[in-house]
């Protein structure tokens, strides 16, 4: 099963997707399995990914993937390969498919219609507090020209703030519009954190669609990394403009 947004719909040579945990052949809760890093046997991992991205049809040598570090470092791209500590890439060459991996951080996408152009970046509560979906608009503004309030955005299934238990001093780095208090108990909403940080970079708040659904409490249908532990499945996300002709 793949998820896309809806915005998706509006622009026809746009491929905006996320896998989820079904589909796939890997064994018992792997399923729709992408990473290679989490103990899943590579032969299963390459299947799963010929299988994803194959049904969007998009071919492997086009991808562009990250060594993601829950860092802040955004990178204009031109070719395919894998970078290593970067959390958000961005592109304005059709032809190239941006990765990002997720069981529970945010995945963040990003297009402007307009050059076009497109990024993603990974926001789990570290990115997020680094404000690296604002970074992203930024890096999309300053090195592909892109115009932030003709930008749309998708933010992804993730952990969400029905689920995401954290202590006082991860709370303490969010918005209080983004931090439930329950006593001595904290839960953030970090997809309400980078909604806003989209907003502050200049994106209109009706460009910004945003996927309700937690990651951790629907276990059928995503990896959970707070659910099943580090070696958890790992989901991914891919953006980019088909070549045209
Ligand atoms: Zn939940």
């Amino acid at each position: 099963m793949i998820l896309r947004p809806a915005f998706a719909e509006r622009y026809p040579s746009l491929v905006c997707a996320l896998s989820t945990r079904l589909g796939g052949v890997s064994a018992g809760s792997f399923g729709m399995n992408l990473s290679y890093s989490v103990g899943d046997a590579p032969e299963w991992v390459t299947m799963n990914r010929k299988k994803f991205f194959g049904s969007l049809g998009i071919a492997i040598e086009d991808l562009v993937f990250q060594h993601q570090v829950h860092g802040d470092t955004v990178r204009p791209v031109v070719a395919p390969g894998a970078w290593q500590e970067t959390d958000g890439l961005c592109t304005s060459s059709p032809g190239l498919f941006l990765c990002v991996t997720v069981a529970d951080c945010v995945p963040v996408f990003l297009i402007d219609p307009g050059i076009p152009a497109v990024g993603v970046v990974h926001a789990g509560w570290r990115g997020t507090a680094a404000r690296i979906a604002a970074k992203g608009v930024r890096v999309m503004a300053e090195r592909l020209g892109a115009n932030p309030s003709g930008m749309t955005a998708y933010i992804g299934p993730s952990a969400a703030v029905c689920c995401y238990s954290v202590g006082k001093e991860v709370a303490m780095r969010f918005p209080g519009s983004c931090v439930v208090r329950e006593g001595d108990s904290f839960r953030v909403d970090l997809k309400q954190a980078n909604r806003e940080q989209l907003m502050e970079a200049g994106l209109r708040s009706d460009a910004i669609e945003v996927d309700g659904s937690c990651t951790i409490c629907q276990a059928g249908l995503y990896h959970s990394h707070r659910r099943e532990g580090a070696l958890s499945g790992r989901m991914m996300g891919v953006i980019g403009m088909r070549r045209s002709g």
